[in-house]
């Protein structure tokens, strides 16, 4: 039985929500931080008794209020974190509510049915191969994870070795080559996976692009099995590996080619920058994130491959009893059996925004983060990289100015960037991956970043 009618603590929370969504153009982005206030509000002996619902989300909303970052609004340009879609967003709650399990169909015929047709939309807007298989995970981490899994099952079978039975103890040595600017995540998925560092590292370019004669150099140097992981969109600077080239320098072995394409792969829905992830299409496996750039609420990464035998093969968890026939069971195709139903959010933000509004999405995020960059070189910035995407890197001179003018940014609330190092100098990484970030914001945050730099 409810504590309280339903209605009380959801038209509480929803009324809290609006608050916090309504107030974010205003507000500063990060609050002023007083952990100690946040470890008082959150953190007590836990009472022996209960509470009234209701009273505890006034309390958690109380609570937690202080330390809640405005990456949900239009004036983050940390990290690439997209922000909610209202369509989104609201199926996420209804997600909750009706509480699903995506591990098979028959427990959520709705769940299994949306996740089959979110698959085949995302194919489609992505301009991967119809035929190709999809999980939807917590993220790019699990994605590339995932594929890699898949990857493995399959350079391995083709040397006649069953990982999924024998392990990899004894196994053929497979090869892994990344390039010099792969995420940290990739790296951390081929560790989960038990191949431990890569064993080719393929230098980069001065933008971070893969060098494919490098690559073909290296592969020409491996025989075995071999997983070549290239790029789309590098955290940094955006770019993307020249993939049409990469899987020419692949096709004459029989290496696996893998895409961590967490925002990057999503060029492919904006006609103006589609042909930065030419040749995508022609990889094996590609991982991409939703929470990014598609703007649905966290948690939720695409983990696809271009051989759904070797990608359930590598995640089923098979046993007889489960087998549950027409509809899709979302265990077969991602490292969790219980799982909650990511499917409704996709489904409802590309609903909402219809093909040309995604594209309209990935475009307007690329113009604004190009005239943030505008902006800052008119008045004497340094930007770093060609902004080809949504990502932009400003330099202040020397690495300590550079340091002092990201902090002043940080602190002064207007926006968020975080700081980072690119080839050796430090840098304010822009990221502009939110819908609702208007012209006028990103006017507004080149101003702070340039009252922050005292230019
Ligand atoms: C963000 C990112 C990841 C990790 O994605 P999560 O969603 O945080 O798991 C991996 N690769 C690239 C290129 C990224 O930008």
């Amino acid at each position: 039985m409810w504590q309280s009618a339903p209605v009380d603590v959801l038209q509480r929370a929803l009324t809290a929500a609006r608050e916090h969504l309504d107030g974010i153009r205003d507000r500063p982005v990060v609050p002023s931080l007083d952990v100690g206030e946040l470890e008082r509000g959150l953190g007590f002996p836990l009472a022996d008794a209960g509470m009234d619902p209701v009273d505890v989300i006034d309390l958690l909303v109380r609570a937690a209020s202080p330390g809640i970052v405005g990456s949900a609004g239009p004036r983050y340009l940390g990290f690439v974190v997209g922000g909610s879609l209202e369509a989104a967003l609201a199926a996420d709650w209804l997600t909750s509510a009706w509480d699903q399990n995506g591990a098979f169909g028959v427990m959520s015929p709705a769940g299994a049915v949306a996740e089959d047709v979110v698959a085949g939309w995302l194919l489609d807007l992505l301009e991967l191969p119809p035929t190709a298989s999809v999980g939807l995970v917590t993220g790019a981490q699990m994605a590339n994870t995932t594929c890699l899994a898949a990857a493995r099952h399959h350079v391995l079978a083709g040397v006649g070795w069953d990982v999924e039975a024998l392990g990899l103890g004894g196994a053929p040595r497979v090869a892994c080559v990344v390039g010099d600017e792969a995420h940290v995540t990739l790296l951390a998925s081929l560790r989960y996976l038990g191949f431990g560092a890569p064993s080719h590292v393929v230098p980069a370019d001065d933008q971070g692009r893969m060098d494919p004669a490098a690559l073909r150099a290296v592969l020409a140097t491996i025989d075995g099995p071999a997983i070549v992981c290239a790029q789309a969109g590098n955290v940094n600077t955006g770019a993307c590996d020249p993939l049409d080239v990469i899987a020419d320098a692949c096709r004459p072995t029989s290496a696996w080619l893998h895409v961590d394409g967490a925002f990057g792969l999503w060029a492919a829905v904006d006609p103006a920058r589609r042909h930065l992830v030419r040749g995508a299409a022609r990889a094996d496996s590609w991982a991409t994130d939703a929470h990014k750039w598609l703007n649905v609420p966290y948690d939720c990464g695409v983990a696809i491959t271009a051989h759904p035998n070797a990608h359930r093969a590598a995640m089923s968890i098979g046993a007889a009893y489960l087998a549950t026939g027409a509809l899709r069971d979302g265990a077969d195709w991602t490292p969790e059996a219980s799982r909650r139903v990511r499917a409704f959010a996709v489904w409802a933000a590309l609903r909402s925004l219809g093909r040309s509004g995604v594209s309209d999405l990935v475009g307007r995020c690329c113009l604004l983060a190009d005239r943030i960059a505008q902006r800052l070189t008119d008045a004497g910035v340094e930007i770093l990289n060609e902004v080809v995407l949504n990502q932009a890197l400003a330099r202040f001179g020397d690495d300590a100015t550079t340091d002092a003018v990201v902090a002043r940014v940080q602190s002064a609330g207007e926006t968020w960037a975080g700081g980072t190092t690119w080839r050796g100098m430090r840098a304010l990484r822009i990221s502009v991956s939110n819908w609702s970030t208007t012209e006028a914001d990103a006017d507004r945050m080149a101003a702070a970043i340039i009252a922050a730099a005292r230019l």
